[in-house]
């Protein structure tokens, strides 16, 4: 390791709190697939900013769009009209079941936005008494108190007690459980429809459409955290679209902004209107900066529809090629899961080694679970970017056996 970079490491160390596990290599530059760290060194990124780069990194469109708005505006009150929010809502809404939105700046508070607009309505609309949420083991809704709450994995919580009451947790793909767990109370299920962090978990095949009836027979809103799932990354714009059912709320964050900074949670226009002035707010959300980036986003995404079409077939290659190397590695390889451009693939162990001798070789993966390695790579990844990470993965593969 080159001497400033080191410097970087132990700064890093001395002056930021220690909360992530980080890969000894600091990060300088960015184009499409490839980032450089300040020794130089290029890497292939498959980790895409964990579903944030869905167009690659610094994208022509995006960073155009960011210098313009800059120049014109960065920052102004929600107390007055902002014309790219508005810009920006107009197409998540002509692109979705849902209605009406709201902005925020992560996918955490996305879901806190989400559940506090689900409590309100529900004492509205349902009962004073109905505030409980369902949502399902395994799953990863952010880390503010009631989305860490909402969040299934205890290693998560532990010790932050105490947690915020109203919440209960069903294991995924059980629908027996589910039905069990309704009490007068419950109001809303959430649910990641593939849950992500916990390792690229897909829904049983007719789930989700039975949780969407369960939701209508007892009156319970059923919220979709598509913050990871969400802007084409699994082929479609949205993963509802794949299993035939509709949320009453949706949140969203991860590749919204392309790469800044923004969250949004949306809903219908009935549940929507349980919100007044007052009831909720974020001083930065929806800001001009943010929301220009998002459009610029979006509307490359949806342009020709190539980039979805792109990530339909290279979530297809992806996929073969981890197929092959799992009939090679057949004793390391447990299964390959996924759809579009968000795949994981488990092993028998840890994948910690893997993922730093991938690293040495230029190439950036990330491991989720422990033993999963997740493959979230910018949306405009091409076969010979992924015949590469398989080439490497087989070499790696081999050497750890
Ligand atoms: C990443 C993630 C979150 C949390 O988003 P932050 O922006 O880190 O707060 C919530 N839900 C899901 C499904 C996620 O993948």
């Amino acid at each position: 390791m080159e001497k400033t970079e080191k410097k970087f490491i132990d700064d890093s160390k001395k002056y930021l709190m220690n909360t992530y596990n980080r890969c000894p290599i600091v990060l300088r530059k960015g184009r499409g697939m490839k980032v450089w760290s300040s020794e130089g060194k290029e890497y292939l990124d498959f980790v895409g900013g964990i579903a944030v780069n869905c167009l690659g990194h610094c994208h022509p469109k995006v960073v155009i769009a960011l210098q313009k708005q800059a120049q014109r505006l960065i920052h102004v009150s929600n107390l007055y009209y902002i014309e790219p929010q508005i810009k920006l809502a107009k197409l998540l809404v002509e692109h979705s079941c849902a209605d009406k939105v709201f902005f925020c700046n992560s996918g955490a508070e996305a879901n806190e936005a989400a559940i506090k607009l689900t409590r309100k309505y529900a004492k509205e609309h349902i009962g004073v008494d109905k505030y409980e949420i369902i949502s399902a083991l395994g799953s990863f809704h952010g880390r503010t108190l009631a989305a860490l709450t909402a969040t299934g994995q205890e290693k998560f919580q532990k010790g932050f007690e105490p947690l915020v009451p109203g919440f209960k947790h069903v294991p995924f793909n059980d629908i027996n459980a589910l039905k069990k767990a309704i009490t007068n109370h419950t109001c809303a299920v959430l649910l990641e429809p593939i849950q992500g962090e916990s390792g690229i978990k897909m829904p049983a095949e007719g789930y989700l459409k039975e949780v969407r009836n369960i939701c209508d027979e007892h009156g319970l809103l059923l919220i979709f955290d598509e913050v990871q799932t969400g802007i084409g990354r699994t082929g479609k714009f949205f993963a509802y679209e794949h299993f035939g059912v509709e949320p009453d709320i949706i949140t969203l964050a991860k590749g919204l902004g392309g790469g800044v900074a923004i969250g949004a949670m949306l809903a219908t226009d009935h549940i929507a209107a349980s919100f007044q002035p007052g009831s909720h707010a974020a001083t930065f959300g929806g800001n001009p900066l943010a929301c220009a980036a998002a459009i610029a986003t979006i509307e490359t995404l949806l342009e020709d529809g190539f980039i979805l079409d792109n990530c339909r077939r290279m979530g297809e290659y992806l996929r073969k090629g981890l197929e092959k190397l799992k009939k090679d590695y057949s004793s390391m390889i447990v299964d390959i899961r996924g759809i579009g451009l968000m795949l994981g693939m488990e092993l028998t162990n840890p994948c910690a080694p893997i993922v730093n001798l991938c690293a040495e070789r230029g190439i950036l993966v990330n491991c989720t679970a422990g033993n999963v390695l997740r493959f979230l790579p910018p949306l405009i990844v091409t076969e010979k970017d992924i015949d590469h990470l398989i080439d490497v993965l087989e070499d790696v593969l081999g050497r750890v056996i």
